[in-house]
């Protein structure tokens, strides 16, 4: 959602407070897209600092379906983000474009409140989700998800650093 900022520029002190739902169906994350299941609208707080900053604060809650990085099962991830940016409205479009920070929230004098919290998602991205601490993963072999059961295979004839060592067995057989 856009939010007019001619208002809050207009005199240094003025302050903007209020309610902003989110239109965050998914989110795209180095190139993969993940569904945002839950976003309680964001409080969005902004105020002119006078000389042209205005300091806006953002409180959200956001919840994405990330897969388990062992066994790819859908685990619902919360965020809750809490952050504080200053932007300078005095800089031209061109040079919030070179700016070492990312001001792709600011649309002439709208705030994207959809951006600066994506913006915010990707740099709370979790390293790695798990289901659960111990999860189990897939089988290598079958793909079954260990965590339901022991599908039976046998996975050790697959580790290839055993594979290695079979091969060097075999060869000393032919010398
Ligand atoms: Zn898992
Ligand atoms: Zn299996």
């Amino acid at each position: 959602m856009l939010v007019e900022l001619t208002k809050v520029m207009l005199q240094d002190g003025n302050t903007c407070q209020q309610a902003v739902n989110l239109n965050l169906k998914n989110i795209e994350v180095f190139g993969e897209h993940f569904p945002v299941t839950v976003s309680a609208p964001a409080e969005l707080m902004i105020t002119n600092s006078g000389k042209g900053i205005l300091v806006i604060e953002v409180r959200a809650d956001v919840q994405v379906m990330i897969p388990c990085a062992r066994c790819l099962e859908e685990v619902k991830y919360d965020f809750a983000l809490d952050t504080t940016r200053k932007v300078d409205m005095k800089l031209s479009a061109e040079e919030m474009d070179e700016a070492e920070e990312e001001y792709n929230f600011i649309e002439k004098n709208q705030l994207n409140v959809d951006k600066l919290v994506q913006n915010e998602l990707l740099v709370n991205w979790p390293i790695r989700v798990l289901c659960k601490e111990d999860c189990k993963g897939i089988c290598s072999r079958c793909g079954a998800n260990l965590n339901h059961g022991d599908c039976g295979c046998d996975r050790e004839a697959l580790d290839p650093r055993m594979a290695a060592i079979q091969d060097i067995f075999s060869k000393f057989k032919e010398v």
